[in-house]
């Protein structure tokens, strides 16, 4: 992951934020991949966390996922 988010437009640093539900649960980015293991063979898919970037000048979000 790149280190220090900037705005092309804006040249600004974004802020990083992380998507949550109504109960501070963090949401996730469910694959077709199975999650492997013991879960994996019970049906589990992989999982990743994405983080957003937002740029406080134009409101613009980048998306990513976490490593
Ligand atoms: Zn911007």
């Amino acid at each position: 992951m790149k280190q220090k988010q900037q705005c092309d437009e804006c040249e600004v640093e974004l802020e990083q934020t992380y998507l949550q539900d109504a109960q501070n649960r963090r949401i996730s980015l469910v694959t077709d991949e199975s999650k492997g293991g013991i879960l994996g063979l019970l049906g589990e898919k992989e999982k990743l966390t994405p983080v957003s970037y937002v740029c406080p000048e134009c409101r613009r979000i980048e998306f990513y996922v976490e490593d």
